[in-house]
């Protein structure tokens, strides 16, 4: 896969632009507003990136505008853990199934002693988090960054305000961090777990950074435009399976249906998709549907998988 080039997927920067086009009038949606600092993002942003296994960068719209990362945080962290401490350690603890439930309902726990679940619902996102390998939070913490960062190319910072707002208003996903801990899927410290997942989700990235992630991982785990491996080849199947079954949040489903691409999405904006052995495909724009989902980063990763043929099960 590494090694396959770009060329024959078609008028790439084209489609991008057309892409932008089509959808900037579209007003569709809200910004995230029970992260304060979320609803303060400008919402008419709109950037679009698309990053080739062979590590040509395609961009337009709003792209060096930094934005919270939020869930999209979910996909590395999992491969931090994938890479650590292998696959058993999530299918043996929160699992790898849809929950049909909003991403930060409870109604999953009760199941089956929370083992049907998966790693990108917050139960399971708070619960993967405290399952990376650190001595104290600092050190768990570089981890997580560093991950991203290798993921994306460059080094990652936090994004302080929204850190801060996300800490001051986020009992809920405390609360989710000790009912886990009363399961015994959370060991120690779910204080500790829900704080680092809360920095997780202010990770600040744009639309370039997350089109690099998610083309390291249609390259196997080796990020193209750097040349480093990030994560083991045999971890990317796992990570695109739980993708495919929970990126969307409970609109998953949805998603598949009209684009056959694993992929994850953020309330802060951003939305990627990965289509194994081609390319990654990121956008962001503020504006959320019900389920948290950018709208019209949606609408242009559709309408660019359709037109570059990238749907892997529509063979033509
Ligand atoms: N940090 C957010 C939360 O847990 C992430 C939500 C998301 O992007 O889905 O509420």
């Amino acid at each position: 896969a590494r090694t396959t080039p770009s060329a024959g997927v078609g008028d790439i920067k084209g489609t991008l632009t057309e892409a932008h086009k089509k959808f900037k009038g579209l007003k569709e949606g809200k910004n995230a507003d029970y992260i304060p600092a979320l609803a303060k993002v400008p919402s008419e942003l709109f950037g679009i990136a698309l990053v080739t296994v062979d590590g040509k960068v395609y961009t337009e719209g709003d792209i060096e505008k930094l934005f919270a990362i939020e869930s999209i945080s979910k996909v590395f962290t999992l491969s931090q853990v994938l890479q650590e401490s292998g696959e058993k350690q999530i299918t043996d603890t929160v699992g790898v199934d849809a929950t049909g439930d909003v991403f930060n309902s409870i109604v999953a726990v009760e199941k089956n002693k929370g083992k049907e679940m998966n790693p990108f619902v917050n139960p399971g996102a708070i619960a993967t988090t405290s399952m990376v390998k650190g001595k104290n939070a600092d050190e768990i913490w570089n981890k997580i960054v560093s991950i991203h960062s290798a993921f994306a190319g460059r080094p990652l910072e936090l994004n302080e305000e929204v850190y801060k707002s996300e800490a001051a208003t986020n009992q809920r996903n405390q609360a989710i961090g000790k009912l886990m801990e009363a399961y015994e899927i959370i060991k120690t410290n779910p204080e500790q777990a829900t704080d680092i997942y809360t920095k997780q989700c202010s990770i600040n990235v744009n639309a370039k950074d997350l089109a690099t992630m998610a083309a390291t991982l249609a390259n196997g785990g080796f990020n193209p435009v750097t040349k480093t491996k990030v994560i083991d080849q045999k971890h990317v199947k796992s990570v695109l399976a739980v993708m495919s079954t929970a990126g969307l949040y409970d609109t998953t489903g949805q998603w598949l249906f009209k684009t056959g691409l694993p992929a994850k999405s953020g309330v802060g904006g951003g939305v990627i998709a990965v289509v194994p052995g081609k390319f990654g495909i990121a956008a962001f724009s503020p504006r959320l549907d019900e389920a948290g989902n950018s709208v019209r980063a949606q609408r242009a990763i559709e309408f660019i998988t359709e037109k570059l043929n990238a749907n892997p099960y529509d063979i033509k």
